[in-house]
């Protein structure tokens, strides 16, 4: 099993969070940061350290983390006039924490994909 994360400490409650949703499978808390107007963490509970080390044991959560966001955007209103979703993967990727997580970000129409030095 990989190591407890942060984001470990937020689905167990150790670290506080708004918190949006929780099951077996997955959480959903308000990123800390905020890049939009809404930008939520969609996070498997299982700490998967990325998308590098996923296997087929990890569809079920992997799949909820779509239909979780959707759940969200419908409940915040945003789904009709379209939001991104981001996995960012490793140091190229710009991952920061080393537990698989979807970005939802909405609330404004976003720009170009942000490739450095672009
Ligand atoms: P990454 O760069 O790994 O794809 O994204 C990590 C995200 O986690 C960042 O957007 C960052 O703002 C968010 N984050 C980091 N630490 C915390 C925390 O303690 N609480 C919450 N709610 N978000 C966090």
């Amino acid at each position: 099993m990989a190591e407890e994360t942060i984001f470990t400490k937020i689905i167990n409650g150790t670290i506080p969070s708004k918190l949006m949703y929780h099951d077996d499978l997955v959480s959903a808390f308000a990123d800390i940061s905020p890049k939009a107007p809404q930008h939520i963490l969609i996070v498997t509970n299982k700490p998967i350290p990325s998308v590098n080390d996923v296997t087929r044991e990890d569809e079920a959560a992997l799949g909820r983390l779509f239909t979780v966001a959707a759940k969200i955007a419908h409940e915040l209103g945003i789904a009709e006039d379209g939001y991104r979703l981001i996995v960012n993967v490793g140091r190229n990727g710009g991952q920061e924490v080393p537990h698989i997580h979807m970005h939802l970000i909405g609330g404004q129409k976003m720009g170009g994909f942000g490739f450095a030095g672009a």
